[in-house]
């Protein structure tokens, strides 16, 4: 009852515009300017000297303010898009469903994004564009910093520090969100999931990031309102999956995800198989995460090849054993079908680029070959330009509970060793062991054992 009266006064209810905002002085939010890059700070200088106002906002105040390192810093204008572009030789207009630009310093990109406003605001189609569900199919209606603080996603990240003044402009009582470290959507939750559900997608992200619950509010609707994934474009799903498997928390965020019914939107095949409730095949996607996590924590890169080749890899998995045991298909048949298969029901949900497509398969691909060393092949494999994201996902098969009768070990050792030593280790698989392995190799051209044995 409480709770359902604090939601009828519930102040960020239905926002358009939010006219008075706390302004908090350096002294009192800490933020020096000297901690943002000097190259957003230029950005926004040069716009103010034009006349136009503007603001860093979003993740790099929000990341500063919390003590930790942004990823980027994003400005805030009124200038348009194209009275941004003319100001800065080194900057391109880029997007279509929501046009910003971006201003190249080297390596570094500044995100200059106009100020947006609500759509009951503009009627050209040209700007605005919503589908019959309520997404925002084009996001392109001008405002002021007032409905720009409005029709952002968190409060936490909807906080405008002016670099020429020091002060810090909080229209959503942002900070005090930070403080509690909450999440908390600005508006009407359901409606603002309807107009962007990728804001679904990016509350587990932050959740996850920033150890910051959901307030009641923001969590409720995502379970409902989940299946409005599949009308975000594939391509932008990929862009997401990226974002939240490679932020350094793909473990607790794969929880998140699975725990609000979003990773099911994102890998329904994968899904699909960890609702049998197979353990094995809970810690193979959980241990896939971990390892993800580890390489980023080491600054070790991440392939998002590897990442959907273990995601994918239990539903190929099922369905390879279905074709062979079910359907009586010979091996190789099953492999190629069964890739397909996954594949394109994967394709439905989030694109896979082909530079990422291709070795994906052949990490798949090698996981058959790497049994298989004897002669020259375990050389031949080590000169494999994908042999080690395929060595790593060997780790991983095992670190998660399949019995591969040490063959991890054995490449491990492999490459540490001399030519000599590699010449011995191959002719000790020697031929008594040959014919061993020539049964086993009969096995071996079975399906890679699945994850669950
Ligand atoms: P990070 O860059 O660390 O991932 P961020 O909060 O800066 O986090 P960006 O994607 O860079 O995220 O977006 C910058 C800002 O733009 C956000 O802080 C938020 O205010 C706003 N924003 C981004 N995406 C959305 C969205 N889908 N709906 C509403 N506001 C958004
Ligand atoms: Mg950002």
């Amino acid at each position: 009852m409480l709770n359902r009266l604090l939601k009828l006064f519930n102040p960020t209810k239905t926002l358009s515009k939010m006219p008075t905002p706390k302004i908090i002085p350096a002294s009192e939010h800490g933020l020096r300017r000297s901690q943002f890059s000097p190259n957003a700070i230029k950005v926004i200088e040069k716009l103010q000297e034009a006349g136009f106002s503007a603001f860093l906002v979003g993740g790099g105040v929000r990341d500063l303010l919390l003590g930790g390192q942004p990823k980027d810093f994003d400005v805030a204008t009124n200038a348009t898009p194209e009275e941004t572009k003319n100001l800065f030789r080194n900057s391109m207009i880029i997007g279509r469903r929501f046009r910003i630009v971006h201003v190249r310093f080297g390596r570094e990109i500044i995100e200059v994004t106009t100020f947006r406003a609500h759509h009951d605001q503009s009627l050209d189609p040209k700007d605005a564009a919503q589908s019959q569900t309520g997404m925002l199919l084009r996001d392109n209606v001008y405002g002021d910093i007032e409905s720009d603080a409005a029709r952002r996603d968190f409060s936490i990240n909807a906080l405008y520090y002016d670099p020429s003044t020091g002060n810090l402009f909080d229209y959503t009582n942002g900070l005090k969100d930070l403080k509690r470290r909450v999440l908390q959507m600005i508006g009407d939750p359901e409606a603002r999931y309807k107009e962007d559900p990728v804001r679904m997608l990016r509350a587990v992200r932050f959740s996850a990031k920033l150890g910051f619950a959901l307030t009641e509010n923001t969590a409720e609707p995502i379970k409902r309102l989940a299946p409005l994934m599949s009308h975000v474009s594939s391509a932008r799903l990929f862009e997401e999956v990226l974002k939240l498997m490679m932020s350094g928390s793909a473990t607790s965020t794969l929880q998140l995800l699975r725990e609000y019914g979003l990773f099911g939107a994102l890998f329904p095949g994968t899904e699909q198989c960890l609702q049998l409730g197979d353990e094995k095949q809970l810690q193979f996607i959980n241990q896939a995460a971990l390892n993800t996590d580890k390489r980023i924590r080491q600054n070790k890169k991440v392939t998002p090849a590897f990442i959907y080749a273990a995601f994918l890899w239990l539903p190929l998995q099922a369905a390879i054993r279905k074709l062979v045991h079910d359907d009586k298909m010979s091996v190789a048949d099953a492999v190629r079908h069964a890739e397909h298969g996954v594949i394109s029901q994967q394709l439905t949900c989030t694109a896979i680029p082909k530079r990422f497509l291709i070795p994906m398969r052949e990490i798949w691909a090698l996981q058959l070959r790497l049994p298989r060393r004897e002669g020259r092949k375990a050389f031949l494999l080590l000169e494999h330009p994908r042999f080690r994201a395929a060595y790593d996902f060997l780790l991983l098969r095992e670190q998660s509970g399949e019995h591969l009768d040490g063959l991890g070990l054995w490449w491990t050792q492999f490459q540490d060793a001399s030519e000599e030593q590699r010449e011995a280790m191959v002719q000790q698989l020697g031929k008594p062991q040959q014919r061993r392995r020539k049964s086993r190799r009969r096995s071996n051209s079975n399906p890679p054992p699945p994850a669950s044995t």
